[in-house]
């Protein structure tokens, strides 16, 4: 197993929060951090709740595993979008696959879906993203499950092929990574936008415009580890219990104490995912 040396703890939350998308199970194979480590270094500092997503059929079956026995986690499912472009004839197996998985309790989002233009260069592997996503939306229509997007340099398309599908009734922008401009459109379409560690690097000025922008009842944080970790961190591996670096610099973002942040994000995620599960 390869081992990344992880950075030291913060100091602990004084209220709890939710990791509104997290990969567990990468982490661990990327870091060495076992999942069980992980889920007791993030209680230690106040991140009680964890949303653990899949991107394959592989890693949903283990994220919806995983909230079967771990009562903190809830299971998002999906095909990647990236995994989607890879798998050419393929991905209608794939989904075939995935879909019963919805039906499970601990399932409380389909997602990771959406369009990934940096790692996806080609027409044919865009296209295949594009007939993912619209399945993805259609399944988290159907079953009520929170649509989960992500979004690399994407947000046109995003956006159309979310108005040419249907907007469902809860959708989580993963991974936020547009300006103010953008999160207004996505907001108008109901959805709550999620940060990650990149709101605290140095250049993203615009994203922290959006954050600031927003209402407030629609701001969501994640870690999105294995990567993105926050500052002073960044380029280290990541995981849940880095969190309260992103929450303590979104309330500095805002203007808003500490545990008042803290209760608006975790109150966010119970919104967005169905609450009701975990502290
Ligand atoms: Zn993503
Ligand atoms: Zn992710």
């Amino acid at each position: 197993m390869t081992t990344r040396p992880l950075p030291p703890a913060p100091e602990p939350l004084p209220r709890p929060v939710t990791d509104a998308h997290t990969h567990l199970l990468s982490t661990q194979e990327f870091s060495g951090l076992a999942v069980a480590d992980a889920l007791a270094a993030a209680r230690a500092v106040n991140v009680t709740r964890l949303v653990e997503v899949g991107v394959d059929v592989a890693s949903s079956r283990a994220a919806v595993a995983l909230s079967e026995t771990h009562p903190e986690v809830v299971a998002n499912i999906a095909i990647h979008p990236n995994d989607a472009a890879r798998l050419g004839v393929n991905l209608a197996g794939a989904l075939a696959e995935l879909e019963p998985l919805a039906a499970h309790p601990g399932v409380r989002g389909i997602g990771e879906t959406g369009l990934d233009y940096f790692r996806t260069t080609d027409a044919a592997g865009r296209a295949l993203q594009r007939e993912s996503f619209t399945w993805h939306i259609r399944l988290a229509q159907r079953t009520g499950a929170t649509l989960v997007i992500h979004d690399r340099d994407a947000h046109d398309d995003v956006l159309a092929v979310l108005d040419e599908a249907g907007v469902p009734e809860r959708v989580v922008m993963h991974c936020f990574s547009g300006d103010a401009a953008f999160a207004a459109e996505c907001v108008a379409r109901g959805a709550w936008l999620s940060f990650p560690g990149t709101l605290t690097f140095k250049p993203n000025e615009a994203l922290r415009e959006a954050a600031r922008a927003v209402p407030a009842d629609r701001l969501l944080v994640e870690t999105d580890a294995p990567y993105l970790t926050p500052m002073p961190f960044r380029g280290k591996p990541n995981s849940s219990y880095l969190l309260p670096l992103t929450v303590a610099f979104l309330a500095g973002v805002r203007g808003l104490g500490l545990g008042d942040c803290c209760d608006l994000v975790n109150d966010n995620a119970a919104a967005a995912f169905g609450g009701g599960w975990g502290a």
